[in-house]
């Protein structure tokens, strides 16, 4: 049996999952689970949708799929969009879904922790933070549909102090492809009282193992959290220079590694703001590449810059004071006429009423769909699809990278729309690219310019982070030190830990022997 694809097996694997689960657990209409921006592609369609709804029905559907040989791929929420939503590598895997499995089973206010299963979404995690005296924020993406555990496997980005949301979890518990269970960190000690409060056990930190990895299925999570701060600063600044981006994240990485800055600050044209406004038809009647003066007008007309830079501070109030005067020291001499603008108020009074813009609302935690409507720049059923390499944070990196990747963008009709986070020493380049999901060819043009840029990143040291479930392999294939001496020790360890290969085989350009030779040079 391959790919799942002998419609018998899986069958009587389905039979299976309807006599262990209940038969509304099963999904055979998968249109949902389908990759949302290509929507037509076979090549990754699943062949059903099994939704559990305990740990123990997650471990009895991996001891299943392991009998059978069926390969299953798992999804928490499956709003993964810009990556392939819930699809799977490989066509004809059963997806495990795991949306039903949503309790926030603990929120430890005085030490600023939580612990969710798979299905908790931020939007529910922020209603919890409120329900319950809002003495604590969350970091969140900017949209708020996706879960807080798919998110953080993935190494998603927020935009708060925790906004590096893999490295601020504190322990996993795993189901493993043989179906055992598995607590790591402080939480491998049955009785520790620890779990959520420190990130590592004794012994080699195995919790990294199981975010991008088909290693085994993530069902809890302890991460930490804010304290709600006595103040909040929200702070813009608008550079009208378009020379001003190396100067900008100069500026910006000097304040957050002498940690004046603390959160995840993040730099953009403002084709974004644009786009959450009216699609591309109202800004200009031009093709690619925008023209200047049309660039400019819209700038004025949103009253943004060529670049604007968003961070924010939060602490005491004489703290924040503090910090306020020394980012308006930096970012002024950095970049001269820039534009400050800081949007103060108490955490206390922070809401959805008094906090109105995407970028003030996301820096305090509080995701929101506003982002979903910069996806109908060109079509009102838009899709899109992300570039993101890190780099060292330096202006010179950064320059490099735009250089490298405008005219490959714009060739292929894209506009060039950066969106850059500046996290600790790196930075994570997001060049994005918008376009109608339903017309094949500009869908095939993002995946050819993806398939011509990510090589070139690599050569000039920059590989991705993260990557679409198509160009896995390719993402994978640029970490080749020692003759790709990383994958092949990933590898041995799937090979171990699930030696049929049925979870998420391709994963990260990660497979199991059974795949190996048709997926390899
Ligand atoms: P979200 O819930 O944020 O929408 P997804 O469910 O789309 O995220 O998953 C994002 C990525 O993380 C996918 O590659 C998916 O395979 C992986 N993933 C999601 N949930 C888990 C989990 N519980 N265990 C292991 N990997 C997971």
């Amino acid at each position: 049996m391959r790919h799942g694809e002998d419609s018998v097996v899986v069958e009587a694997l389905l039979a299976e999952f309807r006599e262990l689960l209940g038969s509304e657990a099963v999904l055979t209409d998968v249109e949902e689970f389908c990759d949302p921006y290509d929507p037509t592609d076979l090549a990754h369609r699943p062949a059903a949708v099994v939704q559990p709804a305990s740990v123990g029905e997650v471990q009895a559907i991996v001891r299943a799929a392991a009998r059978y040989g069926v390969p299953i791929w798992v999804s928490s929420q499956g709003r993964n969009n810009g990556y392939g939503g819930s699809a799977p590598v490989l066509a004809g895997s059963v997806v495990v879904n795991l949306r039903r499995m949503n309790r926030i089973l603990e929120v430890n206010e005085r030490l600023g922790y939580v612990v969710v299963e798979p299905g908790v979404r931020f939007f529910d995690l922020v209603d919890h933070a409120e329900a319950t005296g809002g003495a604590w924020w969350p970091s969140t993406p900017s949209l708020g549909w996706g879960s807080v555990v798919g998110n953080t496997v993935d190494h998603g980005f927020g935009s708060t102090e925790f906004g590096d949301h893999a490295a601020a979890v504190a322990g996993l518990e795993v189901v493993l492809p043989d179906g055992s269970l598995l607590r790591t960190g402080m939480w491998a000690s049955s009785t520790s009282t620890s779990y959520g409060t420190h990130p590592r056990g004794f012994g080699p930190n195995i919790t990294p193992m199981f975010m991008q990895s088909n290693l085994g299925i993530v069902t809890k999570l302890a991460r930490w959290v804010s304290p709600r701060p006595e103040s909040y600063a929200a702070v813009t600044a608008h550079a009208d220079d378009p020379d001003a981006l190396a100067p900008l994240i100069d500026a910006t990485e000097l304040l957050v590694q002498e940690h004046t800055v603390r959160n995840i600050p993040n730099l953009t044209t403002s084709l974004g703001a644009a786009a959450m406004r009216a699609p591309r038809s109202h800004w200009t009647r031009a093709g690619v590449p925008m023209p200047d003066e049309d660039y400019r007008a819209l700038c004025a007309a949103l009253g943004t810059g060529w670049y604007n830079l968003r961070l924010a501070l939060y602490g005491p109030s004489a703290v924040v004071d503090a910090q306020l005067d020394r980012v308006r020291t930096v970012l002024s001499s950095a970049v001269p006429g820039v534009r400050i603008s800081v949007n103060r108020i108490r955490g206390e009074d922070v809401s959805d009423e008094t906090v109105r813009t995407h970028a003030d609302r996301v820096q305090a935690g509080r995701p929101s769909m506003m982002m979903l409507e910069t996806a109908k720049w060109w079509s009102d059923d838009g899709g899109h699809l992300e570039l993101a390499p890190i780099a060292p944070a330096t202006g010179a990196d950064a320059v490099r990278i735009a250089d490298l990747l405008r005219p490959r963008l714009e060739a292929e009709g894209f506009d060039f729309w950066p969106s850059l986070y500046i996290s600790g020493r790196s930075l994570m380049f997001l060049a994005v690219m918008n376009f109608d999901r339903h017309d094949p060819s500009r869908v095939q043009a993002a995946y050819r310019v993806a398939e011509g840029a990510i090589p070139a990143l690599a050569e000039a040291g920059y590989s991705l982070y993260r990557g679409n479930i198509r160009h896995m392999d390719l993402i994978q294939s640029t970490y080749d030190f020692g003759d790709h001496a990383y994958r092949r020790f990933v590898e041995g360890i799937k090979d171990l830990l699930d030696p049929v290969g049925i979870l998420a085989p391709g994963k990260q350009g990660i497979w199991p022997t059974r795949y190996r030779p048709e997926h390899r040079d």
